[in-house]
């Protein structure tokens, strides 16, 4: 067996994607290790979202590159992803240790550059938009997976918001048709899954073919994966607010499957800045939407994406983004400060604010969601919820499970539980975790 590792950074659509390569490169003879220092493979699965994306995969090929060297140069090396995507031949220029750099889209090819670098020498590149559908080329390699997966539904983003490289490394807007989904879930279910988180970059702007031949919103889809699959769980990430549909409000209120919580990233609270943020929707828009929300699941927890700092952004704009955060009371948040990437329209912009500034707001904020987070998470106490086991806990007999508020739940004697769906009373809260007690010493029939 060959030994393959992948580094993953980023999102869940990275690690889907990552999944998937493994999945490809199986019937090559490449099979999983945890670390690089073995691998005949090492595949650098690349985001560029986070501040210094790019210096940082860079300095992680340096550290590869002294392995490889070390090794005689038995280690093929590849950059995949995002960075691959928006730097492509730069990284053979800058590290010449790389053999390939393969784009989202393009990695269904990756045995043929592997075969075409193992027959001619040199390097490979793919970084262009293929005519092809890589779902279709994919394999299914059959392999388990754990109690919880993700399958990604849609690719690409046409929003072009003022900070995000998105519609640039992933490309416009696609969805994937119906019944190649229907059959991927089926597959995953068959092998052990019984959650399933449909992955988009703008998920909610799915608009697949369905088997009518009409085109399909995500709302006509979680209705049909749940009526035809019964799937114990289903979630979906990462929405745009202005792709909320009325009718995927109401697939909230009526598929039990759909658990009653959302991400809903709104990045400001200030008009402002989300018209400089080319958001497309306003503070009021956003507020109304989170009320009908609420008033279809009730239950419903919210969580949001933030961003500090963004160019212009005033202290009143950022007052505002407080008062929103008060107003909306989120479970759950990821905050950032502004930084900026190049070739996005809010690198150029002049007006920068300040970095003491951007960390002042950013400590601000955080304190505020944290203390939300931890409302929330008290706010559990003495319920009952059901909680999907996935793994073993660090203690004998004790798993894993995820609330269906995403909140880890340890509950002892319960590892027999694992792949399934039980009921738990919350004990006690922890600072990152809850702690459950099993009501019934049995699965519920999911
Ligand atoms: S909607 Fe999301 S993925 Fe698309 S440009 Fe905006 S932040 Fe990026």
């Amino acid at each position: 067996m060959k030994k393959l590792f992948i580094k993953t950074y980023g999102c869940q659509m990275n690690v889907y994607d990552s999944n998937r390569m493994a999945e490809l490169l199986a019937p090559l003879g490449y099979g999983a290790v945890d670390g690089p220092e073995e691998a005949d493979m090492v595949i650098l699965n690349t985001c560029h979202i986070r501040e210094k994306a790019a210096e940082k995969v860079y300095s992680e090929l340096g550290r590869l590159r002294r392995m490889k060297e070390a090794r005689q140069g038995a280690m093929t090396i590849a950059v995949a992803g995002c960075v691959a995507q928006a730097e492509g031949a730069e990284i053979l220029a800058r590290q010449a240790a790389v053999d390939l750099i393969v784009g989202p889209q393009s990695y269904h090819r990756l045995p043929e550059m592997i075969a075409k670098i193992a027959r001619d020498g040199g390097h490979a590149l793919e970084t262009d938009f293929p005519a092809e559908d890589k779902f279709d080329a994919l394999p299914d390699a059959g392999a388990a997976v754990g109690p919880s997966a993700f399958l990604t539904v849609q690719e690409g983003c046409d929003k072009f918001c003022s900070f995000c490289v998105v519609p640039y490394t992933r490309g416009a807007e696609y969805s994937r048709p119906v019944d190649d989904i229907l059959a991927e879930a089926r597959r995953l279910i068959e092998r052990g899954a019984r959650e399933i988180t449909l992955l988009g970059q703008n998920v909610n702007a799915y608009r697949g073919v369905g088997p009518d031949g009409k085109t399909w919103g995500l709302d006509r889809l979680i209705r049909r994966i749940a009526d035809s699959t019964g799937i114990a769980r289903l979630r979906y990430t990462t929405s745009h607010p202005r792709d909320m549909t009325d009718d995927l409000i109401a697939a909230h209120r009526d598929v039990g499957a759909l658990m009653p919580y959302l991400h809903l990233p709104v990045q400001s609270g200030s008009d402002r800045v989300l018209e400089a943020m080319n958001r497309g929707h306003t503070r009021d828009d956003y507020l109304r939407l989170v009320e009908r929300v609420r008033a279809a699941r009730p239950d419903i927890a919210l969580s949001s994406d933030f961003i500090v700092g963004h160019p212009r952004e005033t202290e009143e704009d950022f007052e505002d983004t407080m008062a929103l955060v008060r107003e909306v009371g989120y479970a759950q948040a990821f905050s950032f400060k502004y930084s900026a990437r190049p070739g996005t329209p809010a690198a150029a912009a002049r007006k920068q604010v300040a970095a003491e500034a951007k960390d002042a707001r950013l400590q601000e904020l955080q304190a505020t969601l944290a203390h939300q987070q931890e409302a929330f998470a008290k706010s559990c106490a003495g319920k009952t919820m059901d909680v999907l086991f996935e793994k073993p806990g660090r203690k004998s007999g004790q798993a894993v499970g995820r609330s269906p508020y995403l909140q880890p739940v340890h509950v002892e004697n319960a590892a027999h539980l694992i792949g399934t769906v039980a009921s738990v009373k919350i004990a006690a809260v922890m600072p990152n975790s809850l702690k459950g007690e099993l009501l019934r010493d049995e699965a519920l029939a999911l």
